[in-house]
């Protein structure tokens, strides 16, 4: 029987979100579409915001792929806070005690999220790609399609970690449209980083393929350290994920938040000094004030801001559909069918 690739992992390992490649390269090339759109109102931050966040007061419908019906109950409980913080219900199909479920033979979404516990390590598509049929390969585990997963809980059905609620909101938050706090552009996270292995590094590893100090106690640096065992990334995962996101990919950005749950807490060799000023200020357990003001800001209640919200969707649709404008190919991409799709029902769901 195969190991399982984490097996040997241990408490203070650090494995970082790791959408399959096929899910990231598909991300990427609508990343590209959307930041050359004809589009520049209120800037790529805004068209983020109305093309992959879901809805002011959108029902989003969870359901489960294995985990007892407890695992169920305490992942329903972790995301409270968040449901709480904004205007978006989580509805996890609760009855005769039992949550709802979904199967990699559904034809028909079950829900907008899909959870799972079958994947190795812990990760969640980014809001509206939950259910966008060009993310992901059609064939593969995890991707937009009724029959894949959309958010990963790696055998959380078998043991959690300590810091499991911490991780549950953690995704969610990524399921609702948030990315990482470390590539917020405004952030000091890439400058604080130490990229590189310490001068005359000799590549060393433990018996389970981490690489660790050499014997004279010079350091691997990032990108030596990801490339050894729990993560085994390639450079060009790191750079993904773990540098500062500058343009295409434009979310809505606040301020830097230490305290978010949205920024990891890394080994000390992630940074060149002690304390850094990209490391936590919290335990990554609790949504921050921020990563609530974050909430507020893309799902708001107020019907004044909704009522924007509405409005700039509209204006984006008239972009995007050829018969209302647009005179190019790219209005009758499959990207662009899914993007007009999901704008109309965002502006029924609106009432507007
Ligand atoms: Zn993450």
């Amino acid at each position: 029987m195969a190991m399982h690739p984490l097996a040997s992992l241990q408490p203070d390992d650090i494995v970082l979100d790791d959408l399959p490649d096929d899910v990231v390269a598909s991300m990427q090339v609508r990343d590209r579409w959307m930041a050359a759109l004809p589009y520049a109102e209120g800037g790529l931050e805004f068209m983020f915001a109305d093309l992959q966040a879901w809805t002011p007061g959108q029902r989003l419908r969870v359901a489960f792929l294995g985990g007892t019906t407890d695992l169920h109950r305490d992942v329903e409980q972790a995301t409270r806070s968040i449901v709480e913080a904004c205007n978006i219900e989580l509805d996890f199909g609760l009855s005769d005690g039992q949550y709802r479920t979904w199967s990699p033979n559904d034809t028909e979404h079950a829900a907008e999220i899909r959870v799972s516990f079958d994947q190795a390590g812990y990760f969640s598509l980014v809001g509206t790609d939950s259910t966008n049929a060009n993310i992901g390969n059609p064939v593969a585990a995890v991707g937009g399609l009724a029959g894949q997963r959309s958010l990963n809980l790696g055998g959380f059905h078998v043991a959690r970690p300590q810091t499991w609620a911490g991780t549950v909101r953690h995704e969610f938050l990524h399921a609702l449209g948030f990315h990482h706090e470390h590539q917020n552009m405004r952030g000091p996270c890439e400058s604080s980083f130490r990229w590189d292995d310490d001068a005359g590094y000799q590549p060393t590893k433990d018996n389970r393929g981490t690489y660790i100090e050499d014997d004279a106690a010079r350091r691997p640096g990032i990108y030596t350290y990801l490339a050894g065992y729990p993560n085994l990334w390639p450079k060009s995962k790191i750079d993904f994920n773990l540098r500062g996101s500058k343009d295409s990919s434009g979310f809505l950005a606040g301020p830097f938040d230490r305290a978010s749950v949205m920024l990891y807490r890394f080994p000390p060799l992630f940074y060149h000094v002690h304390p850094s000023p990209c490391a936590p200020a919290g335990d990554g357990q609790e949504l921050s004030d921020g990563d609530r003001r974050g909430l507020a800001l893309l799902y708001p209640r107020q019907a004044a801001e909704v009522g924007s919200a509405a409005a700039r969707r509209e204006n984006l649709l008239k972009a995007l559909e050829p018969e209302r404008g647009l005179e190019s190919t790219a209005g009758r991409s499959p990207l662009a069918q899914s993007a007009v799709a999901r704008l109309r029902d965002s502006l029924k769901l609106l009432g507007a």
